[in-house]
C-alpha cells in the first residue's frame, strides 16, 4: 500500500497566491511516490481565502480544508494541521510559495531512510530585510543562551515529521501560547535538516509585524527559560553588596558622608528600574500561567471539507 503525505498549509488572507501555490504543490505532489493530501487550514481569513479554498476542495479530493471560527495565529493553524492530518509523514508549510513545494521529494526520501524530524532551515531570506534578519539571528543567539533546549538556527516554520512524532505533538504539546518548531526540535527521535533558499512571497503580504514578532520572541523566550525568573536573586545579591560597599565607605571616610543629592537620584532610578523590569518579567510569566490556567481551546473550528468525518456525516445523513 502507499504511504500518506499530508501537506498542512496555513491560510490567512493569501487570495493572491493560494491558486498559484495549489497548481505548484499539485504539481510536485501527484508526481510524488506517496498519496497525498494538501491540507488547507483557513486561519479566520477575511479574503476570499476559503472561497478559493472551498473551490479548490470541490475541484479536488485531495485538497481538505479546516476553517477557523476566527484568527487564531499561524501556532494554532499549524498544530489544528497536524490534529487534523492522517498522514504517514506530515509536512507544514506557508501558502506563500516561500517554502517551496520542489523540496517536498527530498523530504519523501529523508522519509524512505525513516527519519521522523526533518528540520528545513534557510540558508537565505531574501525578503524578510536587513532588520528582521538580524533580530531573528540574535532572538536565536538569545534562546540558545538562556534556554537548555537547543533551537536551530534559522530555522523556518517549514518541517517535516513522522505519524510518531505528531501523536507526541498531538497528546503532550498542548500549550497555549506555543512554539511549535521549538516542541519539533526537541522531541528526539532521529532528526535531519535540508537546506533551502526562501524565496520572495508570490504573492500579497507578510502577517507578521516587527510588533507582533517582538512579542513572539518574549513568548518563546518564557515558554522555554526560567532564567529571566531568577534575575531578581542576581539584582538583589548585586543591590545588596553595593551597600555594603557604599557603607563601608560612609563610615570610613574621614569627615562623614559626601552630601550626594545626584547619587542618590541615581541610585534610585537604577534600583527602581531593575525592580520595574523584575515585576514586568514576572507579569509575562505570570500572563502565560494565566492562560494556562482558563484551559481555553487553543482554536475553535468552524467549518471542515473533504475530511473523512464529513463523508461519515453525509453516509449517517444518507
Ligand atoms: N498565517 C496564519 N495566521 C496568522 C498569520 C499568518 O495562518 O495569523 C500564515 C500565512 O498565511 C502564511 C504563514 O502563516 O501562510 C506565514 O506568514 P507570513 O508569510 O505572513 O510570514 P513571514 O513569511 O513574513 O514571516
Ligand atoms: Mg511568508
Amino acid at each position: 500500500m502507499r504511504r500518506l503525505l499530508s501537506v498542512v498549509v496555513s491560510v490567512y488572507n493569501e487570495e493572491a497566491v493560494l491558486e498559484q501555490f495549489y497548481k505548484a504543490a499539485a504539481q510536485v505532489l501527484k508526481d510524488a511516490a506517496w498519496d497525498y493530501e494538501l491540507l488547507f487550514v483557513n486561519d479566520g481569513s477575511r479574503d476570499r481565502s476559503l472561497e478559493i479554498l472551498t473551490s479548490l476542495a470541490d475541484r479536488d479530493p485531495h485538497v481538505k480544508v479546516v476553517s477557523f471560527s476566527r484568527n487564531f495565529g499561524h501556532e494554532a493553524a499549524m498544530i489544528a494541521g497536524i490534529d487534523y492530518s492522517r498522514g504517514d509523514g506530515i509536512i507544514c508549510m506557508d501558502a506563500d510559495l516561500q517554502h517551496p513545494p520542489q523540496c517536498i521529494p527530498l523530504i519523501l526520501e529523508k522519509f524512505q531512510q525513516d527519519y521522523d524530524v526533518i528540520n528545513m532551515v534557510r540558508t537565505k531570506n531574501e525578503s524578510a530585510g536587513w532588520f528582521k534578519n538580524l533580530a531573528s539571528s540574535a532572538f536565536y543567539k538569545l534562546i540558545n543562551v538562556l534556554s537548555d533546549v537547543k533551537f536551530e538556527n534559522n530555522a523556518s516554520d517549514f518541517f517535516a515529521v513522522s505519524r510518531k512524532v505528531a501523536e507526541v505533538l498531538k497528546d503532550n504539546y498542548r500549550e497555549k501560547v506555543r512554539f511549535l518548531r521549538g516542541y519539533v526540535q526537541n522531541v528526539g527521535f532521529a532528526k535531519t535538516t535540508i537546506s533551502y533558499e526562501a524565496g520572495v512571497r508570490a504573492a500579497g503580504e507578510s502577517k507578521y509585524s516587527i510588533r507582533k514578532l517582538f512579542q513572539f520572541s518574549v513568548n518563546t523566550i518564557v515558554c522555554f527559560s526560567n532564567l529571566p525568573l531568577k534575575l531578581g536573586i542576581y539584582a538583589g545579591i548585586m543591590a545588596a553588596f553595593l551597600g555594603v560597599v557604599v557603607m563601608v565607605y560612609t563610615l570610613f571616610t574621614r569627615g562623614g558622608a559626601p552630601s550626594g543629592y545626584a547619587t542618590i537620584v541615581i541610585l534610585n532610578c537604577f534600583m527602581f528600574a531593575i525592580l520595574f523590569l523584575i515585576v514586568g518579567i514576572m507579569g509575562e510569566y505570570m500572563s502565560i500561567l494565566f492562560a494556562e490556567l482558563k484551559d481555553r481551546p487553543i482554536y475553535i473550528v468552524a467549518k471542515t471539507q473533504n475530511m473523512a468525518e464529513d463523508s461519515e456525516k453525509l453516509e449517517q445523513i444518507k
